[in-house]
C-alpha cells in the first residue's frame, strides 16, 4: 500500500514545482490507509496546517485519481492521535477536484504564521562576509519594521545562499517579540496562483484582504517569478502601496537585482528600490566551514576536521548543496556503520563533488572580467594604460587576490610580469572604490557570477 504515496509523488512535484515539493511534500510519511482515509504523518502541527491549508486540495485530489476512488487525507504528528484538523481535507473526486480558494478553508484563528518555518532562525545564520549585510539589513526591517531606510528590503543573489532563511528568520524574530503580529510568507509562485484563482472564482475581496489588509509584514520570496505577469504585477503594486502607505514590512527576495527582472514593471522596480538592496553571495572557504560545523553538528554527524575542510573546499557553490553533502554522508555512513573520513567521502561522493576545488583560476578570472568589459585577454595582461583598460585590470587583479590563494607576487607574474607592489596598489584602490561606487559593486558581482556558471 506504501505504493500509493510513492505514485503520486511525481505528479505532486509537478504540481506544485520542485522548491515547494522539497519543504512540504518530501517530509511527509506515509502511515497508512484505513477506510476512505489515508493518513500522513507531518512533522509538526505548523506543518500539518500549512500544508493542509494550502495544497489539501491538491493532494487529495491526486490521491483520487491514483485510486479511482474517493478518499480523504488525514495529517498526523508523530503517530500520535491525528493533529486535530481545524478543517479536515475535504472529500473530492477525481471528477469534481476543485482549486481550493480562500473562503473554503479558513487559516486556523492560530497566532502561530503557518507559512513560516520555524527551524529558520538568526540564531542559526551562520554570519559571514559574504552574507553579513543581508544579515544585518534583515535584522534591522525585524527589529524596526515599516521604518523607511529598510522598507521594502530586497533580498538577492544565487540559489542556496540563504535568502529564504533570512525571510523565516524576520517571521520568527518579529513573532517571538509581538506573537500578535500578522506574518505573512509566501512564494511569489503562491501569490500568482491564488490571485489566479481569486479572479476566477470571483474571490478577489478575501484576498485583497489577505494581502493588502490583515499582513503587518508581507514576504514574498523569489520575486523573479513574477517576470511578464502584468495583471500579477498591477496586483502587486497595489499591495505594495497599500502597506507600505500604512507602514507595513515588505520584504522581497529575488536571484537578481530589481532592474535585471526581466519584464518587471518600472513602478514595481522603482519601489523595490527605493528601500534596502543588499545580495547573499557565495561563502568563503571559512564561512563554509563555520556552517558546516553548524549543521553537522545539529544532524549529529562527526565530521573530523580534515575532512571538513575538504568539503568546505569543494562545495563552495551553495549552502544547500552543503546540506545535501552532509545528509548523503549521514546517511551512507549510517548505512556502513563507520564514521566518515576523506577516504570515505573520496569513495562515497564521487560523482557529486566536484574533483578539485571550485576557486576560479586566475586565467578564468582575467577571461571573464576581459569578456564582461569587451576587452581581450591581452589588454587586461598588458601595459597600456589607456583608463578603459587600467579598471578592468584592477579588478582582475582584485578579483584574483579575493578568489584565489595567490600572493602578490604570484598574481603580479600571472599579469605580465607586474611587481607586488603593483598588484597590492590595485587592490586597495578597487576595495577603496567599492564603498563608494554602486557601478562598479554591480560590476564585480555580476563578474562573480559569470564564473559561477
Ligand atoms: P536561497 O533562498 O537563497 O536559495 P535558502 O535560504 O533556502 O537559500 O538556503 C538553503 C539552505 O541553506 C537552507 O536550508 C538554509 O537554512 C541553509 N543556509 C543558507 N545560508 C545559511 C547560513 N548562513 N547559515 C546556516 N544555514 C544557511
Ligand atoms: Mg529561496
Amino acid at each position: 500500500m506504501k505504493d500509493v504515496w510513492s505514485a503520486v509523488q511525481d505528479p505532486l512535484r509537478e504540481a506544485l514545482g520542485d522548491q515547494n515539493y522539497q519543504v512540504w511534500i518530501e517530509p511527509i510519511q506515509f502511515t497508512g490507509i484505513g477506510g476512505d482515509t489515508v493518513h500522513l504523518r507531518v512533522p509538526n502541527r505548523y506543518f500539518g496546517d500549512w500544508v493542509r491549508e494550502n495544497f489539501g486540495t491538491t493532494i487529495t485530489g491526486e490521491l483520487c485519481r491514483h485510486l479511482e476512488a474517493q478518499v480523504r487525507v488525514e495529517f498526523h504528528v508523530d503517530g500520535k492521535a491525528p493533529a486535530p484538523a481545524s478543517s479536515p481535507a475535504d472529500p473530492v473526486g477525481p471528477g469534481t477536484a476543485k482549486k481550493q480558494t480562500s473562503h473554503d478553508s479558513e487559516p486556523p484563528p492560530s497566532k502561530a504564521s503557518p507559512g513560516i518555518a520555524l527551524d529558520k532562525t538568526f540564531g542559526n545564520f551562520v554570519v559571514g562576509t559574504c552574507n553579513q549585510f543581508a544579515h544585518a539589513a534583515a535584522q534591522a526591517a525585524a527589529e524596526s519594521p515599516g521604518e523607511s531606510q529598510y522598507n521594502p528590503l530586497f533580498i538577492y543573489g544565487g540559489t542556496g545562499l540563504g535568502k529564504t532563511h533570512l525571510m523565516h528568520a524576520i517571521g520568527n524574530a518579529m513573532k517571538q517579540r509581538d506573537e500578535q503580529l500578522h506574518v505573512l510568507y509566501v512564494t511569489a509562485e503562491q501569490f500568482t496562483n491564488e490571485m489566479i484563482d481569486a479572479l476566477r472564482y470571483r474571490n478577489m475581496p478575501d484576498f485583497r484582504d489577505k494581502y493588502r489588509k490583515r499582513p503587518d509584514v508581507l514576504l514574498i520570496d523569489d520575486v523573479q517569478f513574477f517576470s511578464g505577469k502584468d495583471r500579477t504585477q498591477e496586483e502587486l503594486f497595489h499591495t505594495f502601496e497599500d502597506l507600505h502607505k500604512r507602514g507595513k514590512q515588505i520584504v522581497f527576495t529575488a536571484d537578481v537585482l530589481p532592474r535585471e527582472i526581466k519584464l518587471f514593471a518600472p513602478r514595481l522596480r522603482t519601489r523595490c528600490e527605493s528601500g534596502m538592496l543588499a545580495d547573499t553571495q557565495p561563502p568563503d572557504v571559512e564561512t563554509m566551514l563555520a556552517i558546516l560545523r553548524q549543521k553537522s553538528e545539529d544532524m549529529g554527524l562527526t565530521v573530523p576536521a580534515d575532512l571538513g575542510q575538504w568539503l568546505a573546499n569543494r562545495v563552495r557553490g551553495s549552502i544547500r548543496e552543503l546540506e545535501g553533502v552532509l545528509n548523503r554522508l549521514k546517511a551512507i555512513s549510517r548505512m556502513h556503520g563507520t564514521p566518515p573520513t576523506i577516504e570515505f567521502a573520496q569513495k562515497h561522493l564521487r560523482g557529486i563533488l566536484p574533483e578539485a576545488p571550485s576557486a576560479p583560476t586566475v586565467d578564468a578570472i582575467i577571461q571573464t572580467v576581459a569578456s564582461f568589459y569587451g576587452l581581450k585577454i591581452a589588454e587586461i595582461k598588458g601595459t597600456r594604460r589607456l583608463k578603459q583598460i587600467v579598471r578592468p585590470r584592477h579588478v582582475a587583479m582584485f578579483l584574483t587576490r579575493k578568489l584565489t590563494d595567490l600572493s602578490f607576487p604570484e598574481i603580479g607574474r600571472a599579469f605580465g610580469g607586474r611587481d607586488h607592489a603593483t598588484v597590492q596598489h590595485a587592490c586597495k584602490k578597487i576595495r577603496g572604490l567599492l564603498i563608494k561606487d554602486a557601478d562598479l559593486r554591480n560590476a564585480i558581482e555580476t563578474v562573480q557570477r559569470m564564473m559561477l556558471r
